[in-house]
């Protein structure tokens, strides 16, 4: 795996006219949106993609960026590691219209004009790939490190043989 910086910005039809593949990795905090839903954004993302023109002439990306992630366990509310992958089988478009042309196996990218910010497109996939409801295989594992204490919540509420106490005393 190469460990070169990507470009933030590139034109993907020359990158695709040239067949040029484009390997590498980013910070994680360069990728704001995707970060406000990390517990965390230390990490690197690594992106491997290959632009190319198709048999019908389309100019493609195809390729995939994975990255390691912490999200909030929504049982334990602890962090919680997850691998995420997104994988990338585009074709460029000029135009909304024209994309509505393209095969069916592609998804579109609009590009209008010759840049295209290679980090956003990035992060959209990424952010697509996050599991909606992330958790622990097992929470107890997690917390069994941890001095989580969960027990000290209850003492506001009555203690339920209390009330029944009361309701027995009132008679
Ligand atoms: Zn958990």
């Amino acid at each position: 795996m190469s460990n070169a910086p990507l470009p933030k910005k590139i034109d993907p039809r020359k990158l695709a006219d040239r067949g040029v593949r484009i390997e590498g990795d980013a910070e994680l905090a360069l990728l704001p949106n995707l970060v406000t839903m990390l517990t965390d954004s230390q990490g690197k993302v690594s992106v491997d993609l290959q632009f190319d023109i198709d048999e019908l002439r389309i100019r493609t990306i195809k390729g995939t960026a994975d990255a390691k992630v912490y999200m909030t366990c929504q049982r334990c509310l602890e962090p919680v590691e997850i691998d995420i992958e997104a994988k990338f089988n585009l074709a460029i478009a000029p135009t909304e219209e024209h994309a509505k042309n393209l095969p069916k196996y592609y998804d579109a990218l609009i590009v209008a004009g010759d840049d295209l910010e290679l980090f956003s497109m990035v992060e959209e996939e990424l952010i697509l790939s996050l599991p909606i409801v992330p958790y622990h295989n097992d929470c107890s594992v997690q917390t069994s490190f941890g001095d989580v204490a969960t027990t000290d919540n209850e003492t506001d509420k009555p203690n339920p043989f209390s009330v029944l106490a009361s309701l027995k005393a009132d008679k």
